[in-house]
């Protein structure tokens, strides 16, 4: 019923007192290994809640991809589309210091080359999906493949522009709706981020004016903001024990986009893709830390 279209990376992170500065070396944590990136996230984030998930993606044949592969498939997410490559699977080098901090460095390795080709390829499994979720950590060319081939096919699209890279006008009107954080917003908006802040109801319409049908903007602790042409709201976020946001968003916009996808307006996915995100931060890592449908409804 949903298909993710996007990123997979191993994220190797290490613990440090502070960051090192150009030159610099500092000593660290042990090394830990996390499956991530934004597609395998949103994936595995719907599949924990029991939506019937395929991914497509490309990873290297490596001990990563392995690992990418794995995870993906004992969240119970569809991987036969997830194809390999010969060059090395992404990943991000992450170091986190003690406030919380962190710096990432990102190499894209065969999410690079997932192409408009893999798309077109993929255009049965796009066609039959409820809904198709895409991200910006794959090219911008695929991008605009799986929006437009999903369009075609009648297929409702959410994306999410992270990291921020402009859009070509047929593709933003083609989200429904298209998620953005405060940060990513700003940025579409060609705000500084020290900028006049504005309020996010600003923003939303800013977003609107973009073209999408409709419009989220998530706010972290204080929830997210549902918008289209008829109106606007916005939900509270869950008041929580927030222990790490690492991942949030994706599993914010996975549960929406399944949720979309199983009939929900768009302020009842939301209000339920909240729930999601809030549950989330309460437990370290991304997929890890993801929540399954009863642990939701529990809250
Ligand atoms: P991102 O992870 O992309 O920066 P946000 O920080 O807006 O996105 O978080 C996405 C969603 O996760 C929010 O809409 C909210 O539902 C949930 N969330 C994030 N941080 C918190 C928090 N501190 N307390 C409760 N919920 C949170």
């Amino acid at each position: 019923d949903l298909l993710v279209v996007g990123s997979a990376n191993a994220d190797l992170v290490i613990r440090v007192d502070h960051r090192p500065a150009a030159g610099e070396t500092v000593l660290g944590s042990d090394l830990a290994t996390h499956p991530g990136g934004k597609g395998a996230n949103q994936a595995v984030a719907a599949a924990r809640l029991g939506a019937r998930t395929a991914l497509l993606a490309r990873v290297g044949d490596d001990p990563y991809g392995r690992l990418l592969l794995d995870t993906q498939r004992a969240s119970g997410v569809d991987t036969d589309a997830v194809l390999t490559d010969d060059g090395p699977t992404g990943v991000a080098l992450i170091t986190v210091d003690r406030s919380g901090e962190n710096s990432i460095v990102v190499s894209p390795g065969a999410n690079a080359q997932l192409s408009a080709r893999d798309v077109r390829a993929a255009e049965p499994l796009l066609a039959a999906a409820k809904v198709v979720s895409v991200q910006l950590e794959i090219p911008l060319d695929t991008v605009a493949a799986a929006v437009r081939t999903a369009a075609a096919a009648g297929t409702r699209v959410v994306l999410n522009p992270s990291p921020p890279a402009s859009l070509p006008a047929d593709v933003l009107v083609a989200c429904d709706p298209l998620v953005a954080n405060e940060h990513e917003a700003k940025l579409l908006l060609r705000r500084l981020p020290d900028g006049p802040p504005g309020a996010p109801e600003s923003w939303a319409e800013g977003l609107l004016a973009l073209g999408p049908r409709s419009v989220v903007v998530t706010l972290g602790a204080a929830g997210a903001l549902a918008a289209d042409r008829t109106g606007m709201v916005r939900v509270p976020g869950v008041p929580v024990e927030a222990v790490d946001t690492t991942g949030a968003g994706d599993a914010f916009t996975g549960a929406l986009a399944w949720r979309l996808g199983a009939g929900d307006d768009l302020e009842a996915a939301v209000r339920y893709a909240v729930r999601v995100g809030a549950a989330a931060v309460t437990r370290a890592g991304a997929q890890e830390s993801y929540p399954t449908a009863a642990e939701v409804t529990g809250r």
